[in-house]
């Protein structure tokens, strides 16, 4: 078998998306999803690259393909490169799986258990829906549950004078941890102590911040916090390791093993949040898990973006047995059902096993290109004083 023809599609629906579809003369094709979301022309001028010696290889060499793109050019890496190349890796797991008749988690070592149990992101604390949200979740039985901040961001004004929005609003991290604190505890000391309860601080705050913020929570009441500070630097995490006991949820941007490294081995990481779409594919997740089994520490899979994301991350969860719960966003991962004829669907709280050949979701290429990529930017925050602040 080899490879015919490599396809982009960059996509504004459910939401931005880049979509890689691999062909082979098999009259097999495979999609993946890339992981870099908002900079999804970055992934495509790579893919212009891979797709010059990817045509003619054999889509059965999924690990040498890898080594050939990560190790292929003189620079390395990276988190565009390893995004890209995660597409390229779920996608020619589709076209075995489907050569093959199994589903993917077939080709990673089986599955482990009967379904995958899924985590909720129930919004902001300071939200007013926030409340009957909770009661909804309790109520359908979520094992976790995540909130966001509570944050006092002040939200985009329309710039009439630019006829387009102004990115920038303010984050107030001494309002934000004052507020999240106070109504985190009041919805933890209400709320069944069986459910894990965490907060996604979205890498908001200083070590300082961070330390304080955890010692304003009662101590248990977090059954992680995640990304309290950004990630490059893993010594920064080593000094706010001790500073609180509280676990940390880190690893979403990882974008290879080798960042995931000092997070796994000095035990700066307590649920790990790898991304099959950024950190270079199955492949490369598969490796990481491993390495993660060996220190004790379970997997809880980052999924935020598209349909195939989803089904790529539902395999791997299959396959893996330090597994906790993946992340559910149903308006992204669950939407444009004209463009994914087939994706994976949940049943509640949780995914049953997948079980069409290959990751098990159908690509309409017509339906994609109803939908072309509009650019979309995070909003950018500053602190009250004018000053940046991280998204
Ligand atoms: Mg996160």
């Amino acid at each position: 078998m080899k490879i015919t023809e490599v396809k982009s599609f960059l996509l504004s629906k459910p939401r931005d998306l880049h979509i890689i579809k691999i062909e082979t003369d098999a009259g097999i094709y495979g999609i993946g999803e890339a992981g870099c979301s908002t900079r999804e022309h970055g992934q495509d001028g790579v893919l212009k690259h891979f797709r010059e010696f990817l045509i003619g290889m054999d889509p059965m060499q999924i690990e040498h393909i890898w080594q050939v793109c990560y190790r292929g050019a003189y620079y390395e890496g990276g988190r565009i490169i390893t995004g890209t190349m995660a597409a390229i890796d779920m996608a020619l797991y589709d076209i075995v799986g489907k050569k093959l008749g199994v589903p993917v988690y077939q080709l990673l070592g089986g599955a482990c258990r009967e379904r995958i149990y899924g985590f909720i992101t129930v919004g902001s604390l300071s939200e007013p829906e926030c409340e009957s949200r909770i009661l909804a979740a309790v109520e359908e039985g979520w094992p976790a549950i995540r909130f966001s901040p509570a944050d006092p961001i002040i939200p985009r004004a329309l710039r009439v004078d630019i006829g387009k929005e102004d990115l920038s609003n303010v984050f107030d991290a001494r309002s934000s941890m004052a507020a999240t604190a106070e109504r985190f505890t009041r919805v933890w000391e209400e709320t069944d102590k069986r459910i894990a309860l965490g907060i996604d601080y979205h890498h908001r705050l200083s070590v300082a911040e961070a330390a304080q913020f955890c010692q304003m929570v009662p101590r248990g009441s977090l059954a992680f916090l995640e990304e309290p500070i950004r990630n490059e630097n893993p010594d920064a995490y080593a000094v706010l390791r001790t500073m609180t006991d509280v676990p940390f949820a880190i690893g979403e941007e990882w974008p290879s093993k080798w960042a995931a490294l000092p997070y796994i081995e000095r035990g700066l990481t307590n649920f790990a949040r790898v991304d099959v779409c950024c950190i270079g594919g199955l492949t490369e997740a598969k490796k990481v898990s491993g390495w993660c089994e060996a220190h004790y520490i379970d997997l809880m899979p980052h999924n935020p973006i598209g349909p195939v994301c989803t089904a790529a991350t539902l395999h791997y969860a299959a396959s893996i047995n330090n597994f906790t719960w993946v992340e559910v966003v149903p308006k992204f991962n669950e939407g444009a059902s004209d463009v994914f004829p087939e994706m994976p669907r949940r049943r509640g709280t949780y995914y049953d096993l997948p079980t069409r050949p290959g990751l098990g979701v159908e690509f309409d290429e017509d339906a994609a290109l109803k939908y072309p990529l509009e650019i979309y930017e995070h909003p950018h925050l500053q602190r009250p004083d004018g000053s940046y602040t991280n998204w």
